[in-house]
């Protein structure tokens, strides 16, 4: 059996990895030796900070813009293992959902892991190996009210995964995702207030009657958690895992 470290040598992009579930992605892989490159937004002494912590490059690219994120991965170089991660929500009746909203969240959830696959896979096709690993949710599986463009989104990476897998499938590159529930994150917090908003519910309402009412265990998701399962998927023992869709939702997605 494979024990710690056994990411070392291995180049690891992740984005959205400044925040909440790419932070600890991020974190998850320089523990088991991997350089590992950031990317997101955030008060620049934060990302010093963390650039110092992990011994890591920062790329402040906007993913919603397809130049600078051909640029990103230009400067960053072949990279081994691609997390796709960075994500928004907007919550709203479809009817008036704002198109902005709507463009932006099918931009970065979607077409940006397209954009920077697409440029990743030919040095991982030219090593035979790498792991393209795509943060999607329990939304690529299922649907809530009044989040149709992270629905429509989700789903669509979902297919994207499997799509590129298929590709893949004898390159020695794998790719997957990893859905999970409702994590204690800063996008977690910040879409109370809609959702308050939106069904006319107190703030411990949503938290214990939305949130937690779709996760049977009753528990938020820890982001460390998903760090273990992505190093996990980028094991030696992970090169059969491919095409896969893997839930980390307490329960959600089995009813
Ligand atoms: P977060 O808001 O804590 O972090 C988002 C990260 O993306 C940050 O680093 C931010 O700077 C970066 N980012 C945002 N817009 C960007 C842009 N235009 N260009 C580059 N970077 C950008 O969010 P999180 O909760 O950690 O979510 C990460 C991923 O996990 C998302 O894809 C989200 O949909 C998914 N997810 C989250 C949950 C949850 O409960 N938090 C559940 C399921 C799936």
């Amino acid at each position: 059996m494979l024990k710690g470290q056994d990411l070392t040598g291995k180049r690891a992009l992740i984005t959205g990895s400044t925040s909440g579930i790419g932070l600890a992605i991020a974190r998850a892989m320089h523990a088991e030796g991997a350089k590992v490159i950031l990317n997101g937004f955030g008060d620049a002494d934060e990302i010093a900070k963390l650039t110092d912590e992990m011994d890591a490059v920062h790329y402040d690219a906007n993913l919603l813009d397809v130049a600078a994120i051909e640029g990103m991965m230009g400067a960053a170089g072949p990279v081994d293992i691609l997390v796709n991660n960075a994500g928004m929500q907007y919550v709203s009746p479809v009817e008036d959902f704002p198109t902005d909203k709507w463009d932006a969240i099918i931009a970065l959830n979607l077409t940006a892991p397209f954009h920077t696959s697409r440029l990743a896979i030919p040095a991982m096709k030219e090593a035979g190996w790498g792991r393209i690993i795509n943060t999607a949710s329990a939304h690529s599986l299922t649907a809530s009210p009044f989040k149709s463009a992270y629905n429509a989104s989700k789903h669509g990476i979902a297919g994207f995964t499997k799509t590129i897998a298929l590709e893949l499938a004898q390159t020695g590159v794998t790719a997957n995702c990893i859905s999970p529930g409702y994590v204690w994150t800063p996008l977690i917090e910040g879409q109370i207030p809609d959702t308050m908003e939106a069904r006319g519910l107190t703030r411990d309402e949503v938290i214990n009657d939305v949130l937690l009412a779709k996760q049977p265990t009753k528990k938020f998701v820890q982001p460390s958690e998903i760090g273990a399962l992505a190093v996990f998927l980028c094991r030696e023992e992970a090169g059969n895992v491919t095409g896969a869709n893997w839930s980390i939702d307490g329960g959600w997605t089995a009813e």
